[in-house]
């Protein structure tokens, strides 16, 4: 059952980015399933954070469609704290074919960030404006194919 309960959430999307996953972003602590109900244990982050109730909504809904579950319950909760580290390979290939570079692993020896465009993967970017169009995103631009793009902020225990 436990299983199913992952392949499931796997449908519920971020509200912004719709082909990332809340597994893809590492979202998923935990998953308990006892006598009919399912408890899922979320870690908010800054990506779904305007909207972890539609986040909530969608994971009672996909869940609560399965057949054997009677209940389902979301917490969110705030340890271990959620950080972009989180993010699956998977998530971070599928923001970038969203046109969004996933957020920097690490950070450059002048403590600048390491972001790569989503379109020419070139590391040779700009930072345009750190605020984007959502709290969690920048704009960066890139000067080896001269597209601009976003980026997610990182978040992360080496900042
Ligand atoms: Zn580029």
């Amino acid at each position: 059952m436990i299983e199913q309960i992952k392949q499931a959430l796997d449908a519920v999307k971020d509200p912004e980015i719709d082909s990332v996953s809340v597994l893809d972003l590492g979202m998923v602590e935990e998953v308990q399933f006892e006598n009919g109900e399912a408890v899922v244990k979320l870690l908010p982050t800054f990506i779904g954070c305007p909207a972890l109730d539609i986040i909530q909504k969608r994971v009672e809904q996909v869940l609560s469609s399965l057949e054997g579950i009677e209940r389902v319950t979301v917490e969110f909760i705030n340890s271990p704290p959620w950080t972009s580290d989180r993010i699956t390979d998977e998530g971070r290939e599928k923001l970038k074919e969203f046109g969004i570079a996933p957020p920097p692993k690490q950070m450059g020896p002048n403590g600048e960030w390491q972001v790569e465009c989503p379109y020419c993967a070139s590391a040779y970017t700009l930072m345009e404006n750190i605020f984007g169009p959502t709290a969690c995103r920048s704009i960066f631009y890139c000067k080896q194919c001269k597209n601009p793009f976003e980026a997610l902020k990182p978040i992360s225990t080496w900042m």
